[in-house]
C-alpha cells in the first residue's frame, strides 16, 4: 500500500461503549473527500483515531507509505492538519491563533515566530479572507469569521492533508458555500487532500469527489456521490424516507426529504 497516499487499513477504536471497527479507507492525493453518516455513526471517533487523540485498537493508518503511529508528533502535524467542529475562541489575537499553525515547525528553542512564519500566516489569512481582522480577538469573529480563521490556521501548518470535522454545521448558507467554496479552490489549486465530515447530503454531493457512508460504526459504503446517494442506501442508513434526483445544473444527485404529512397525502 506504500504507493496509496492516505490508506486506513482493517483499523478500529473506539470508547468503552462504542467501537469503530475494520475501517478500510484509501484517498488518492489531492481528492475531495466527505465523510456522512447518522449521528454517532463514529465519524468524529474516526477523525480522533487518525489524529491518535484516542488509542488505535487494530490495524493502522499510513501517509505515503508511513506508519502515522511511527511519525512524531511534529511529522504528523506538518503532514495532517484537523479543523475541529468548534473553533477554540480563547482571548487570543486572530494572528496569535493562526500563528500557532506554525509551530510544528519550530525548534525546541524557538519562542518567537520568525519573519516567514508571518509571511505565512499572512498569505493563508489573505486567502481565507481573515487578513483585515488579525488585530480582533477571535471572540470579536462571527462564527464564519471564526471558522477561516481555523482553516487559515490549518493551512500555516502547510499540510498535504486537511481534517475537517463538520466546517460548515453552524454557518449559514452564504457561509456554508463560501467555506466550501475555498475548500475546493484550495484543493484544486495547492493539490490539497480533503477529508471532511459533512451532514448536508446536497453539499456533500455538489463539492466532493467520493462519499464514505458510516452507519454504527462501520463504513456502510464508498463511492462517487452518484454511487453513494442512492435513495434505498439513504433510507437503509438514516432510516427515512428520501426522494433522489439530478441537479439539472451540475449533474449530481439531490436528495429531497419526504415529509409523514407528504406521504399521507400521497396516499390519499
Ligand atoms: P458522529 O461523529 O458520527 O456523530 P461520534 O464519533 O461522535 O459520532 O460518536 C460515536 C459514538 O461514540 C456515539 O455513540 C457517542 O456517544 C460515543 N462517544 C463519543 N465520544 C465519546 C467519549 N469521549 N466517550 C465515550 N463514548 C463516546
Amino acid at each position: 500500500m506504500s504507493d496509496t497516499f492516505f490508506h486506513i487499513d482493517n483499523f478500529s477504536c473506539g470508547y468503552p461503549g462504542f467501537k469503530l471497527s475494520g475501517i478500510n479507507l484509501s484517498l488518492e492525493k489531492g481528492s475531495f473527500n466527505g465523510i456522512i453518516g447518522p449521528n454517532g455513526s463514529g465519524k468524529t471517533t474516526l477523525f480522533r483515531g487518525i489524529t491518535n487523540s484516542i488509542a488505535t485498537l487494530d490495524g493502522a493508518v499510513f501517509l505515503k507509505g508511513k506508519n502515522l503511529q511511527q511519525l512524531s508528533l511534529k511529522e504528523r502535524a506538518q503532514n495532517i492538519a484537523i479543523v475541529s467542529q468548534f473553533v477554540d475562541t480563547d482571548q487570543i489575537l486572530v494572528e496569535d491563533y493562526v500563528l500557532m499553525g506554525r509551530m510544528p515547525y519550530h525548534n525546541r528553542f524557538q519562542f518567537f515566530e520568525s519573519k516567514g512564519d508571518y509571511e505565512k500566516a499572512h498569505h493563508y489569512m489573505q486567502l481565507t479572507d481573515v487578513l483585515k481582522h488579525k488585530d480582533k480577538l477571535m471572540t470579536e469573529l462571527s462564527g464564519g469569521e471564526q471558522q477561516r480563521a481555523a482553516i487559515a490556521r490549518a493551512l500555516t501548518q502547510e499540510p498535504e492533508l486537511l481534517l475537517l470535522d463538520e466546517p460548515t454545521s453552524h454557518l449559514d448558507i452564504t457561509h456554508q458555500v463560501k467555506i466550501l467554496d475555498l475548500l475546493y479552490r484550495l484543493n484544486k489549486e495547492m493539490k490539497l487532500t480533503v477529508l471532511m465530515v459533512i451532514h448536508d447530503l446536497n453539499l456533500a454531493s455538489e463539492y466532493c469527489d467520493q462519499l464514505i457512508l458510516f452507519n454504527e460504526g462501520r463504513l456502510f459504503t464508498q463511492g462517487t456521490p452518484e454511487e453513494v446517494l442512492s435513495f434505498d442506501t439513504i433510507e437503509k442508513v438514516y432510516k427515512t424516507p428520501v426522494i433522489t434526483r439530478t441537479n439539472p445544473y451540475s449533474n449530481k444527485p439531490v436528495i429531497f426529504l419526504v415529509s409523514e404529512k407528504m406521504m399521507k397525502d400521497s396516499h390519499n
